[in-house]
């Protein structure tokens, strides 16, 4: 995309790019375990750029973001994913951060904000259910008010690091009257409470990032409880909107396209290059195309955001569109790394840089379609909510 950045972007462009040759490290760069992101590389990388007042570009000012236009938190981001910085930690940042700040009481913003910012706790998001995933309405897990706390029963699933979380927000049950989406709660449960339970799934690519969470008689208090009883529904609506638009990776996914063409003039074919090959290259423009035209889509939504709005529905275009586009790259990089890929299963140990070449991270990469809303569901409320079908 060919943006005309004023002499102001260009300045802070350079400041970005100053940062980064200054704090992100080769060992910072390089720390993944398994084709994911190392968790404690993570913290630190979010410490660093908290200390540097950048950690939440999109959060209110008042509450510690950055205050940035539209065109630097674009230069921020594709600056961070062309130098090969790592993720942060979503679920605090970019996920319950917004409730809290839109919808929790000043001492929940006082005691959870700061922390959130300077990555000092670790959160995780227990939404999902055995019975409840699309259908997330229709969850069981029940609240009970009992004084001054609710007692939690239930059980969660696919809880992505829960166990490395020191808290978890939940939805909830604490009614059973009227429609399913109306009894429900947006709870804050502290891991450490007693009655909590998390226990291991292993993902297709061997690795340990997925849960499942139960509750036994689990003691709430209830200035955990956010908002309203009953209204959480609403809450975890603004939350998954969050969610979607943050799964989108546009700039990821430019870097991981502008490796493999890297890594496609690099690989002998015959007497020339993988680059040479034109079914390859077709290939490789289409995403690149359709990458571009989600990136225009991307930045529509950045602008309504940035002008004050919720992000809305059209979160799911981004959804759907950033998650075929990841995949495709993925599917493509194992094509061009041929029996390479499986060699390099093992991302820790052949590093960053070449680590996205690998059928573990291929194979992992098939669940972005699914979480944060299959993709199928995301149409339907495209249908409904965007097309007003
Ligand atoms: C890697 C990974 C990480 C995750 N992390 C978390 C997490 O941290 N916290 C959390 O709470 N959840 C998490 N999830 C859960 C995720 O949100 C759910 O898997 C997702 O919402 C789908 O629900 P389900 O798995 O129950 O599938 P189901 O709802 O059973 O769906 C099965 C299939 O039916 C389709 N389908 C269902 N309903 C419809 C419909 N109405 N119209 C058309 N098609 C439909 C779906 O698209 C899907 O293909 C994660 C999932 C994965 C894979």
């Amino acid at each position: 995309m060919d943006i005309q950045f004023t002499p102001e972007d260009l300045a802070f462009q350079k400041d970005v790019r100053a940062f980064l040759a200054d704090n992100l490290t080769d060992e910072i760069r390089g720390g993944y375990v398994g084709g994911h992101v190392d968790p404690g590389v993570m913290i630190r990388w979010q410490k660093i750029l908290n200390k540097q007042g950048w950690a939440a570009p999109n959060w209110p000012e008042s509450y510690g973001g950055t205050g940035w236009s539209i065109t630097q938190k674009y230069i921020f981001e594709n600056e961070c994913a062309e130098a090969g910085a790592p993720a942060v930690v979503p679920f605090g940042l970019k996920m319950v951060a917004p409730v809290i700040y839109s919808f929790g009481s000043d001492e929940q913003k006082q005691r959870f904000l700061p922390d959130i910012l300077d990555s000092n706790v670790w959160w995780c998001q227990g939404y999902s259910e055995p019975g409840a995933g699309s259908d997330l309405a229709s969850l069981q897990t029940k609240a009970v008010l009992d004084g001054d706390h609710y007692v939690v029963n239930g059980q969660k699933i696919w809880t992505t690091y829960a166990q490395h979380a020191d808290w978890i927000f939940c939805l909830v049950r604490t009614s059973s009257e009227g429609k399913h989406q109306q009894g429900i709660s947006f709870l804050l449960i502290d891991m450490k409470t007693p009655g909590v339970e998390v226990r291991k799934i292993d993902s297709i690519d061997n690795q340990h990032t997925l849960n499942e969470v139960f509750f036994d008689n689990v003691k709430v208090p209830v200035e955990n409880l956010i908002g309203e009883e009953n209204k959480g529904w609403t809450y975890a609506k603004v939350l998954l909107t969050h969610e979607r638009t943050a799964i989108a990776g546009v700039a990821s996914s430019k870097k991981a396209l502008h490796k493999l063409k890297e890594f496609a003039a690099n690989e002998r074919v015959g007497s020339g290059s993988l680059a040479d090959d034109p079914l390859f290259n077709a290939k490789l423009a289409k995403i690149e195309i359709d990458l571009m035209a989600l990136e225009y889509t991307e930045l529509r939504a950045i602008a309504s955001v940035s002008a004050g709005a919720a992000p809305g529905p059209e979160s799911s275009i981004l959804k759907i569109r950033g998650t075929e586009i990841q995949q495709q790259v993925s599917e493509l990089a194992v094509e061009a790394g041929g029996h390479y890929s499986h060699v390099m299963n093992d991302g820790e140990a052949v590093g960053n840089d070449v680590a996205w070449t690998s059928s573990a991270k291929y194979l992992y990469g098939r669940a972005a379609t699914i979480y944060g809303g299959s993709n199928e569901v995301q149409k339907n409320i495209i249908a409904k909510m965007v097309l007003g079908l």
